[in-house]
């Protein structure tokens, strides 16, 4: 239980099963799958392809809806809001980053980081600022008006950082966020989001690469759709070991 004066987790997740298909197609991606993660923490989710990493993601970032189970975002019970509540807490609580980046093409990149808060009804000055403030965490200034295809992979991966973060999120969730990047943008990737969890973010980031699940101050292991394991690599309040050794 949280004593009313501990904040309530970011994630409160209880036996969550999901199940695409049925009769003999069913496949059952998450078995009854029950976590918390607490403000500050830096979560990464391992485990091999199928093995249900990305529905349990979507699920979280209330892309998906669980067939059963429970799931509660910054105290909010999912399940329990209708169609414009939870677009609303997917706006303002949630930030995505993916594997194939998802800007929007022939916009720049300041645009593209604006969109959220064009959806969030956020008026143009504020929303030009934050998006400029976003784009500077992530060294970007130099490439504002930059179209996504006249970005390297991991500079199109910094813009999605940016866009997910300019709503001040409570949760930043990323799946295989370098799974398409070089060596070298994938070390700015991973620097970027160490210093964003020294800052105090909430991290989850799916990956199946120790070297990045390195950086994380937890990991999660999951074996179709159920997790076997759950290590602390670092105290919540504390640094990642990787960040530690520099
Ligand atoms: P991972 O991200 O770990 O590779 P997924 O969550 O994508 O795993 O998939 C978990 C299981 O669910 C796999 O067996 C996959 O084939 C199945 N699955 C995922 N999405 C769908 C879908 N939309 N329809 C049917 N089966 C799906
Ligand atoms: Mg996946």
């Amino acid at each position: 239980m949280t004593s009313p004066d501990s904040p309530a987790p970011v994630l409160r997740v209880r036996d969550l099963v999901k199940e695409y298909g049925d009769g003999d197609a069913k496949v059952r991606a998450l078995r009854g799958v029950s976590l918390d993660v607490e403000r500050g923490d830096y979560v990464a989710i391992m485990g091999a392809s199928g093995s249900g990493k990305s529905t349990l993601m979507n699920i979280l970032g209330c892309l998906d809806v669980p067939t059963s189970g429970t799931y509660l975002i910054d105290g909010a019970d999912v399940g329990s809001l209708d169609e414009h509540q939870l677009a609303i807490l997917r706006n303002r609580r949630v930030g995505f980053v993916f594997q194939s980046f998802n800007l929007i093409p022939r916009m720049s990149a300041l645009a593209n980081v604006e969109l959220p808060l064009v959806y969030g009804g956020v008026g143009q000055a504020e929303r030009r600022a934050r998006a400029l403030a976003a784009l500077e965490q992530v060294g970007l200034s130099d490439r504002v008006h930059h179209e996504p295809n006249q970005l390297s992979g991991g500079q199109q991966q910094r813009v999605a950082v940016a866009r997910a973060l300019v709503t001040a999120p409570a949760l930043l969730l990323a799946d295989e966020p370098t799974g398409n990047l070089d060596t070298t943008s994938t070390k700015d990737v991973l620097q970027i989001l160490d210093r964003l969890s020294e800052s105090g973010r909430t991290i989850v980031l799916i990956t199946h690469e120790n070297d990045v699940a390195a950086h994380a101050k937890r990991v999660i292991r999951l074996v179709d759709g159920e997790i076997v394991e759950d290590r602390r690599q670092a105290p919540v309040e504390g640094v990642p070991p990787r960040m530690a050794a520099l």
